[in-house]
This record gives C-alpha cells, structure tokens and sequence, in this order.
C-alpha cells in the first residue's frame, strides 16, 4: 500500500449457530457489502451457501485434514486491510466465545488495523435453547459455566477444574466437548456429581440435521455411540437438561430441523 492509501476494515463476525435467520441484522449487512469473507466450516452450509464463492476464503480445515494455522489467518487478516479492503472474518456463533476472536483483535490492534467485533448468538446459550434447555432455571440452576472439552494437549495440568465446576450446582455447557466425553464425564462422577444428573447433546444447533440425544451422566457415552453423535455439538450437563423432556411435545424449533436422535 502506498502512503496515504486508506487502510480497509476488519469485522470480527459472529455467525450465530447456523440458521440464516438467526444472523444478526449487522452480520448480514456486512456480509453482503464485505469484499472479503475469510470463514472456517462452522457457520453452517445454509450461511456459508449465501456467500458468493468469489469473495470466500476457507481459512478452516484443510483438504488433508489440518488446520490452517492462526499464524496465517492473522497475517492475511492484515494482508487485505492493507489492501484496502472490507474484510469480514466469520466465526461460528460468537466471535469472543471459544473462536480465538480475543487473539485476532490484539493481533488486529498491533499491527494498527482498524476492527470491529459483531457479536452473535453463541451455540453456547442457543444450542441448549432451540433444544428446549434454559441454561438457568429458577428452580434447577442459578449459574451456567462455559467450558471447552477440548483441552490443549501440552498443558501438563488440565486446564479445566471439574472439581471445581461440580461443585458450582450449576449447569455445565460444554464445548467441543463430543470426543472427550468419557474423560470429563468420569471427572465430574468422581468430583461427587451424581450419576444420575440429566445429560444432553445438541448436534448441528439450528443446522437443517440437527439432531439432539440425551441421557444421564452414567448413560451419556453410550447414548452418544448409539446416535453417533458428532461435533459440532454442544453438551449441557444438569437439572436444566431434563426440561427438554417436559416441554419437547410443544417445542416447534427442532421439528423441522431434525429432531431426536
Ligand atoms: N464461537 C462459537 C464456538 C466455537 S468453538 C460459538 O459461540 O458458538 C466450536 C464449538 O462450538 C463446537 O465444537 C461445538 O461445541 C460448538 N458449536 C458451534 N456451533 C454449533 C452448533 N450449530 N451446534 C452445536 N454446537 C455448536
């Protein structure tokens, strides 16, 4: 860029959990005028499907099964504001939630590239609730604790202390959480969390094949490899997960977008 060029914008964009109308009115708007829509695979077929391929750039999983490394998601983020371009990085859900949003903005600041975060309606929260989970309850949970399942495997120490969030009495959302089941399952038995604590997993939230399977803490494992349950799904562990029982004859959300698995 030559001096004086006007350096583009960088938008820090949170996609919701996949259903288009779930996007928010400032999401779309941005997707429609961005040059440029650097995304990975979790905003879902529907959204990804209403970009125009020409302005798309894949920056998730790679053909040979790798991830594109942050290192150049951040170096091509700067790459094109300094083209001048109107760039939209799309995140599944919420930019800051789990979506290494916080690491694209300091890189973004540091480099002295203007930016703007768009939030979105996090799986987190709207995973549970299309499948008739409150993440609180007035009777059954005062607090909820976001967690990741998928902790980085150099920590020597688990990042996480399950012992800790047992202890809370609150719900327990879990994310990135399908292939660690086992692992922080057992972690939450051994704390003192009862076996027979309400368990659900919610696949592809709002997806056209979402699916939703649940359990207990005992029986949730073998719930999953029944329904073979895969990511991205979310897992809500406490009294709050029962509801959906009582409430899924009337709930219209997952009637047509998949249902029980
Ligand atoms: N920023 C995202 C989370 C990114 S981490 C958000 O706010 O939703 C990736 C994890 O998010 C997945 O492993 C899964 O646990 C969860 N996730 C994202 N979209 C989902 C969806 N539509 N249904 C279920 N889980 C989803």
């Amino acid at each position: 860029m030559s001096e004086g060029d006007a350096l583009g914008t960088v938008y820090l964009v949170g996609s919701g959990p996949g259903d288009p109308d779930l996007l928010t009115v400032r999401a779309a708007e941005l997707i429609e005028s961005a040059d440029v829509v650097l995304h990975d695979k979790l905003p879902g077929p529907e959204i990804l499907g209403q970009i125009p391929e020409a302005k798309r750039e894949d920056v998730g999983k790679r053909a040979g099964g790798e991830w594109t490394p942050q290192e150049y998601t951040n170096r091509r983020l700067v790459e094109l504001a300094r083209e001048g371009k109107s760039v939209v990085r799309l995140k599944g859900g919420d930019p800051f939630v789990f979506g290494r949003g916080g690491e694209e903005a300091e890189h973004l600041a540091a480099a002295g590239v203007p930016f703007e975060v768009v939030p979105g309606v996090t799986s987190a929260i709207a995973g549970p609730a299309v499948a008739g989970i409150p993440v609180t309850h007035r009777d059954h949970a005062s607090s909820v604790s976001f967690v990741t399942g998928h902790e980085d495997p150099t920590k020597e120490e688990s990042a996480v202390d399950w012992d800790a969030l047992a202890a809370t009495g609150g719900t327990i959302v879990v994310l990135m959480g399908v292939g660690k089941l086992p692992a922080y399952t057992a972690e939450l038995r051994d704390a003192g969390l009862d076996g027979d604590t309400p368990v659900a997993l919610v696949e592809r939230a709002t997806w056209p094949d979402m699916r939703v399977a649940t359990g207990t803490l005992d029986t949730i494992v073998d719930v999953r490899d029944e329904a073979g349950i895969e990511p991205p799904a979310i897992t809500v562990i406490g009294d709050v997960a029962a509801t959906r029982d009582r409430v899924a004859e009337f709930l219209e959300n997952d009637g047509d977008r998949g249902g029980d698995a």
